[in-house]
C-alpha cells in the first residue's frame, strides 16, 4: 500500500470523530459533497482582504512580512496543509537560517482554541520548519467572528502529541480499522457521515 499524505484536515476531521479519516481513506467512494467546504473558503477570502488592511500590532509586533495561502508539507510526519497567513518575523542582523515563522490560522468561532486547534497549529510548525527552514515558536488563532488574538506556544508535548495523532491515523488507514465512535455522541447530529455509521443512530 502506498504510504497516505495526510492532510491539516484530515487531522481536523479526526479530532471531531476518528471514523472520518477511516471513511475518507478506506471507503473513499462514500464521502458525501458538502456545501461546508465552500462557505469556509468565502470567509477566508475576505479575511484575508481584511488582513492586507490591518496592522501588525494586533499580533504584538512592529515589523513581519506577510505571506498568504502557504503551502506546507512533512515528508517525517506524511502530512500536507496550506496555511492562512504566515508572518515572517524581520529582526535586524537575523540570519537567515535564524528566520522566525509565525503560522495564523483564520476561525469561524470566538471560542477560545481547544486542545484540536492547538494541535493543528503545531502540525503547521512542524510543517513550516521542514519545508522553509528556521524556527516555529508559536502560532497564532485569529477569531474572525471576536476579532481576537490567542496566541500558542509550540511546545515539545504539543508537537508530540501531533506526531502521535498522525501515527494513529495511519494506523487506521493501512490496517483499515474501523474506529470506535466518540464517547458523546453530540457530534453524530450534524455529522456527514451519519448515515454510514448505523451503530450510532
Ligand atoms: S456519525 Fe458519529 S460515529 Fe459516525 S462518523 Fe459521524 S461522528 Fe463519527
Amino acid at each position: 500500500m502506498e504510504r497516505v499524505v495526510f492532510t491539516v484536515t484530515d487531522l481536523k476531521q479526526y479530532a471531531y470523530c476518528p471514523r472520518i479519516v477511516f471513511y475518507t481513506y478506506c471507503l473513499p467512494l462514500v464521502r458525501p459533497t458538502t456545501g461546508k467546504m465552500e462557505e469556509g473558503r468565502l470567509a477566508h477570502e475576505e479575511a484575508r482582504d481584511r488582513e492586507r488592511r490591518r496592522t501588525l500590532r494586533i499580533y504584538g509586533l512592529e515589523e513581519a512580512r506577510r505571506h498568504f495561502d502557504v503551502p506546507v508539507a512533512s515528508e517525517e510526519l506524511g502530512l500536507s496543509g496550506r496555511i492562512d497567513l504566515v508572518l515572517e518575523v524581520v529582526a535586524e542582523g537575523r540570519t537567515s537560517g535564524g528566520r522566525e515563522w509565525i503560522p495564523v490560522d483564520y476561525k469561524q468561532t470566538g471560542r477560545r482554541a481547544g486542545p484540536h486547534w492547538r494541535r493543528q497549529l503545531a502540525a503547521y510548525g512542524i510543517m513550516l520548519e521542514e519545508t522553509l527552514g528556521g524556527v516555529v515558536r508559536r502560532g497564532i488563532i485569529y477569531s474572525l467572528l471576536s476579532r481576537r488574538v490567542e496566541e500558542i506556544p509550540l511546545t515539545p508535548t504539543l508537537r508530540r502529541e501531533v506526531r502521535e495523532t498522525v501515527a494513529t491515523m495511519r494506523e487506521i488507514v493501512e490496517r483499515e480499522r474501523m474506529p470506535d465512535p466518540p464517547t458523546s455522541r453530540k457530534p453524530c447530529v450534524n455529522c456527514e457521515f451519519r448515515r454510514f455509521c448505523n451503530d450510532v443512530v
